[in-house]
């Protein structure tokens, strides 16, 4: 815990964390030592995590990085933070995301950016870009992210560390603070893939509080990680190569890939995926649609802010949210409450909803035939805070690896596997069946 606190000290311009939970962190960790040497100490006694900023946990603040939330503090604890803290983890800190985990770059938060420690120019990737920044920069072991559309894999792969994105309904979304509830899931970022499987091993299975998590047993994910035995059958998706607005060094970096495989003997094949350019729009109206729903709840009275300038009940929630909520919220608050208005929920909303049932089949169908499919995480590395900021419709598209894992509802898991020629890390991703998180960790071990 001191090495942890020492690098958080030394990395605080970096702004991964919202709130350090110093001197709690220490007196756990002197429990958990009491525990160790009683025998009793459970199955992460010792790990040092941290939290993104919208994960309860009972006592302590929790912001969402947005103004709206000043001052709360939550009542209850997520189920994912009940079960870390029931194998005897310490959490050290609670860190800096996207507003309401709204972005893929960290910048929309009300604590401002949060600097990649690979170049301190460059954003952090979002919205977990903090929880991805602390383990990059070794001030905690590990770290929980949440993924609505690319929020655990897109901050891992530009950081250099690994993140999974679990099945919707592995893991208890009990004490998220909602974004889109229909993709919400929580996951791990780490510095390694047995610690993924570890900490998934944890968090995942039945929750009495989350009625969408899946009653499946919960695999053994650790005792997996020996290396494939079989050859597996890979797909990567042509439309995504084929694209200008994929970095080269990525593209290179998946061929490079491909072909290790290959030589391994394992058969890896292009694949057409020819709703690749819905995906992104089809992600953006049904998630802006749900958060506009979600969003509702934060009106000045219920929660955190209020505005002194209010006069009755109307002007407090308008003046709350005017002034509590960040400009990219209001836009995904009101781009959602506009698809779901009478007038036009047909022509967006309703159709979205069809367009995400054909990609879901679609992706099913290809892994029908294959065991994983391999894309890059991101079509640029970690590009410069600031750049492209005024205009959502170019940091939107840059989602378009990482959503359709999220529309279809399947796992996915972004590895880091390079740097380009300026130093910033790379990362693929793979994909896979619902519910194959064990094949899936096992491969990533087995490639990484
Ligand atoms: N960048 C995507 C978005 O802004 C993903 C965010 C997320 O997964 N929370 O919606």
């Amino acid at each position: 815990v001191e090495m942890y606190l020492h690098n958080i000290k030394l990395y605080e311009h970096l702004n991964a964390f919202n709130e350090v939970f110093g001197d709690e962190a220490v007196i756990m960790a002197h429990h958990v030592d009491l525990k160790i040497k009683q025998g009793t100490a459970g199955r992460l006694a010792g790990m040092v995590i941290a939290i993104k900023d919208n994960i309860c946990y009972k006592g302590h603040k929790v912001s969402a990085s947005s103004k709206i939330l000043d001052g709360f503090t939550s009542v209850f604890s997520s189920t994912v933070v009940e079960r870390l803290l029931a194998q005897d983890a310490i959490i050290i800190g609670r860190c800096n995301c996207d507003e309401f985990a709204m972005g893929g770059s960290n910048e929309t938060s009300y604590f401002g950016p949060v600097k990649n420690q690979a170049n301190e120019g460059r954003v952090s990737g979002g919205s977990s870009g903090g929880s991805a920044v602390a383990v990059q920069a070794g001030m905690c072991q590990a770290a929980l992210g949440t993924d609505t559309g690319g929020s655990i894999r897109q901050p891992a792969a530009f950081c250099g560390v690994v993140g999974l994105k679990p099945t919707y309904g592995r893991v208890s979304r009990y004490g998220l603070i909602a974004y889109a509830s229909s993709f919400d899931q929580a996951g791990p970022i780490t510095n390694s893939v047995e610690d993924a499987a570890l900490l998934l091993e944890v968090i995942a299975g039945a929750d009495e509080h989350d009625a969408t998590v899946a009653n499946l047993p919960v695999d053994p994910y650790t005792q997996n990680l020996q290396p494939t035995t079989g050859k597996k059958r890979i797909a990567y998706i042509s439309e995504a190569l084929n694209s200008d607005g994929v970095d080269p060094e990525i593209k290179s970096l998946l061929n490079t890939y491909s072909e290790k495989l290959r030589q391994d003997g394992h058969v890896v094949e292009p694949v057409s995926f020819d709703l690749l350019e819905y995906v992104v729009p089809t992600y953006y109206i049904l998630t802006t649609a749900e958060a506009s729903s979600n969003l509702a709840r934060f009106d000045g009275v219920h929660y955190g802010y209020r505005s002194r300038n209010a006069t009755d009940l109307e002007s407090t929630y308008k003046r709350s949210r005017s002034e509590g909520f960040g400009k990219e919220v209001k836009r995904r608050i009101m781009l959602g409450t506009f698809v779901l208005s009478a007038g036009y929920y047909d022509a967006y909303y309703a159709k979205a909803q069809k367009i995400r049932r054909m990609i879901r089949d679609k992706t099913n169908a290809i892994l029908q035939d294959y065991d994983f499919i391999l894309i890059p995480t991101s079509p640029t590395p970690a590009f410069e805070i600031g750049e492209n900021i005024t205009d959502p419709v170019v940091r939107y598209l840059a989602d378009i690896f990482t959503v359709q894992a999220s529309l279809a509802g399947i796992p996915a898991i972004s590895l880091p596997l390079g740097n380009n020629t300026d130093g910033l890390p790379l990362g693929l991703q793979l994909l896979t069946k619902s519910f194959a998180e064990a094949e899936l960790l096992r491969f990533s071990k087995y490639i990484l």
